[in-house]
């Protein structure tokens, strides 16, 4: 399984001409060796791989990390140019947007015959695709917050607290199996909806509130994210219509999706859409963004973004509309794309939900 991952670092070990790429991201550690702790580091040549950790995380990198060679170390960059001068490596690619500049000046020093060749955060791409082992995993998470939602909806009710809410969220989520939250999550009621990122407050919910509940869970590693609106009481008629829209835009979005499709041109369904409706000014950020061992990874769905959509990409779709001074509605839900479209990994119902 993670000697198919490493197969996605070739185009690296071509284009750039290195003999080992030397890695300091956990998360891409993580993804390349399976070592879950926080410190270590990884040196990987085409043909073979050496996982460095201090005495601390030893036994752990004994039952975590395959297909690499297990060095303990005392100092960290002195063991990693000991190994690059043993193995007579003379370029090797290092993660620069993960290395500090301090590291690189000792490593530079350390290792004067040899040529440290920066990769920018392209590197992190190697893990848009996700393997089947990932899939389930980000299946599972995703079920648990789900689930998790649904289960505490009956306490969403006016004069709750949406702190109070969000706790009791969060609570659920780890009674169903998750090991933590994947963010602060958003609870905006009323006009607090006008605020995309409107983590939750004091305010209490009152009735006819759409209430925006922004979620997550992470379990193995793995993050889920998901967003429903919904109605406490009736909502008002522009609710419904603005709802009605961003419903419309998330699912012409989802329809679309497939692979071969560029990722700005799916963001175009949904913005097209909120656009000729008349809403264009109140849909500022991205439709979409991968999920993995990050909340926020490869690829963005915007429309900036050069990404092709792939078989095997795990993303968000969540367009919204924000209007100030009255409220709004995103919908979101994380999907993995098939061989001819998309399969939603979040679970709650996106038809407006009135409690
Ligand atoms: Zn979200
Ligand atoms: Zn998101």
């Amino acid at each position: 399984m993670l000697k198919s991952r490493r197969v996605r670092l070739e185009r690296y070990f071509n284009s750039y001409n290195l003999d080992a790429i030397f890695f300091t991201n956990l998360l891409n550690i993580r993804y390349l060796c399976g070592f879950s702790g926080s410190e270590g580091a990884l040196l990987l040549s085409r043909g073979a791989g050496w996982f460095l950790c201090d005495s601390r995380y030893t036994t752990q990198a004994n039952t975590e990390v395959s297909d690499a060679v297990i060095r303990q170390f005392v100092v960290k960059l002195d063991a990693v140019a000991e190994l690059v001068s043993e193995q007579k490596f003379s370029r090797i690619g290092f993660e620069s947007a993960h290395t500090t500049v301090a590291d690189f000046r000792v490593l530079s020093e350390k290792l004067p015959g040899c040529e440290l060749v920066a990769i920018g955060v392209e590197l992190d791409q190697i893990r848009s695709l996700k393997d089947q082992h990932e899939i389930e995993r980000l299946q599972d998470v995703a079920s648990c917050a789900s689930s998790s939602l649904l289960a505490v909806l009956d306490r969403l009710t006016p004069g709750v607290r949406e702190t109070d809410f969000a706790r009791e969220l969060e609570f659920e989520m780890l009674r169903q199996g998750a090991s933590g939250r994947a963010f602060d999550f958003i609870v905006a009621s009323g006009e607090r909806g006008a605020m995309p990122h409107g983590r939750a407050s004091d305010k209490l919910i009152s009735a006819g509130d759409l209430v925006t509940i922004d979620f997550g869970a992470v379990k193995d590693g793995y993050y889920s994210d998901e967003t429903a609106t919904i109605a406490v009481g009736q909502p008002d008629a522009r609710s419904r219509e603005i709802y009605g829209i961003v419903k419309e835009a998330h699912d012409r979005a989802i329809a679309a999706i497939c692979p071969g499709i560029a990722c700005r041109d799916l963001d175009a369904v949904a913005r097209d859409f909120i656009r000729d409706s008349g809403y264009g000014d109140c849909f500022g950020h991205g439709l979409g963004h991968g999920v993995g061992l990050e909340i926020h990874e490869k690829p963005v769905i915007s429309p900036r973004s050069e990404a092709i959509v792939a078989e095997g990409m795990v993303f968000t779709i969540e367009p919204g509309i924000y209007v100030p001074g009255f409220g709004g509605v995103r919908i979101e839900d994380t999907v993995v794309v098939t061989i001819n479209g998309c399969r939603l990994l979040t679970q709650v119902p996106k038809e407006l939900m009135i409690v």
